[in-house]
């Protein structure tokens, strides 16, 4: 079936051919698998070419309780990990910022999340990867592989991957015991984010685009423990998804410049400083709180632009920069980050920014000139996140591009595996 489609951001779109999974192997020409689409640019979908969706590889295959060892299909989704695993007392080891992505998904992308710093990133987690190679062979890959940390983060552009053997984590509940500090400036929350990040598995600063000084809302968190929850809580209270939703894509972008600064003054006055327990749904995926929210940004969509650079000066510049953007947002997380492994991991370390900001034909060409100074910085721009690289400055951020390249063409020799993103940074045709 033709359809037109998008990641999350909503742009770029494309004309696709949308298959499923099970029709790998029946067609000849390029194609991408897609898991549920939140990625934010055109990873996930092949123009003019094929989109296999995973949503039919759903089963959980086997659990080992000793030791938190989980066999799933690609297209089983954190959501439904968690729905099942946490009334037991287990929780997957990395999660993003939204429960709604695909093992898959994770895996394609090496997703992080606020533990980076301790944990690293979801592949760190993982035990091994089925994949489906272009003809049709399977592969069990283990991190001792080269291509297991090619597939790491690989895009989906060296196969599809069928199946995961993933290591759940025991936790003591389902809340997490956060501090929070609120600073006048970035740089004051840059400095409490690096006396005290290793002291906490979780760790992550909100920055105030709309506020000259960059005032902040540091979290500091870890789970909590039985003896902390008031005597009223359940010790593993799984959430179910909100129904709450953007219903239909609005004519015009509701996400402008007044409703930025209230949204952003609401976020400051409703995080108050101190030590509070939070259930684990508000704390890791508070915008699941409202589905489809990424209508709000109106039929043009938004961008994420999400960069790693190595040292706190290099972020303090960036920000400063950013500031100058032709527009604002209400969502920009700071975060420090470690080393990771992969042809394309998105690594540290370093610091680590994401903003959301409107698509304009302005903001593209501001952001363009970001891109470029994230390059000299010897930074990275996460390409999961990504709308607008261009091929020399995607070679110039990722130099061990041709490594990657080379492990695909032993698996992929026609180059069958294909996204938007890989064409538009020169990966592939
Ligand atoms: C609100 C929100 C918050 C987020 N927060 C974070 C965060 O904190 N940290 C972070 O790292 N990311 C974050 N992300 C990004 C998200 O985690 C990644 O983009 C993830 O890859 C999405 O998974 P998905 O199943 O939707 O994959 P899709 O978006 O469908 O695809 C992403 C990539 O994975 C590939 N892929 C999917 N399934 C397979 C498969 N079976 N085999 C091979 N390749 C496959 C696709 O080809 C594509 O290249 C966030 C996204 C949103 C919308």
């Amino acid at each position: 079936m033709k359809t037109t489609l998008s990641g999350w951001g909503r742009f770029p779109c494309g004309e696709t051919e949308l298959l499923p999974v099970e029709h790998v192997l029946r067609h000849t020409g390029q194609g991408i698998p897609r898991g549920a689409g939140r990625s934010y640019g055109d990873a996930s979908f092949r123009s003019k070419g094929y989109t296999f969706f995973t949503q039919n590889l759903r089963h959980f295959l086997h659990f080992n309780p000793e030791t938190g060892v989980l066999v799933v299909e690609s297209g089983v989704t954190l959501y439904e990990i968690i729905q099942t695993f946490l009334p037991r007392g287990w929780f997957p080891a990395v999660v993003p910022g939204t429960q709604f992505v695909t093992i898959g998904g994770a895996i394609a992308s090496n997703i992080h999340g606020k533990n980076h710093h301790v944990e690293g990133a979801f592949c760190d987690h993982v035990e091994w990867v089925e994949l489906l190679l272009s003809r049709g062979e399977v592969r069990r890959l283990v991190p001792s592989e080269a291509l297991f940390w090619a597939t790491a983060g690989g895009m989906g552009l060296t196969g599809m991957i069928r199946k995961a053997a993933i290591r759940l984590q025991r936790i003591p509940s389902s809340f997490v015991w956060n501090t929070t500090y609120k600073t006048a400036t970035l740089e004051k929350a840059l400095e409490i984010l690096l006396s005290e990040d290793e002291k906490y598995p979780f760790a992550v600063a909100w920055v105030d685009h709309t506020h000259a000084r960059g005032r902040s809302v540091v979290h500091l968190g870890r789970w909590a423990e039985t003896t902390e929850l008031p005597p009223t809580a359940k010790r593993y209270q799984p959430h179910p998804a909100e129904r709450l939703s953007i219903p239909f894509t609005p004519p015009l972008r509701l996400i402008n410049r007044l409703s930025v600064e209230t949204i952003a003054t609401f976020y400051w006055l409703t995080n108050p400083a101190g030590a509070h327990l939070i259930p684990y749904n508000k704390y890791f995926f508070p915008l699941d709180g409202i589905r489809h929210w990424n209508r709000a940004w109106g039929p043009n969509g938004f961008i994420q632009f999400q960069f790693v650079v190595p040292g706190v000066e290099d972020l303090l510049d960036l920000w400063w920069r950013l500031r100058k953007a032709p527009g604002r947002s209400f969502l920009t997380v700071v975060k420090r980050m470690g080393a990771q492994r992969g042809p394309l991991a998105f690594t540290g370390p370093g610091w680590t920014l994401a903003i959301d900001l409107p698509n304009t034909e302005a903001m593209r060409r501001f952001l363009l000139r970001l891109y470029d100074h994230v390059a000299e910085k010897n930074g990275l721009i996460y390409l999961t996140k990504d709308s607008l690289l261009v091929p020399e400055t995607f070679q110039a951020m990722y130099p061990s591009w041709k490594d990657f390249l080379q492990q695909k063409a032993a698996v992929d020799p026609e180059g069958r595996w294909a996204s938007d993103l890989s064409r538009r940074i020169g990966l592939t045709d």
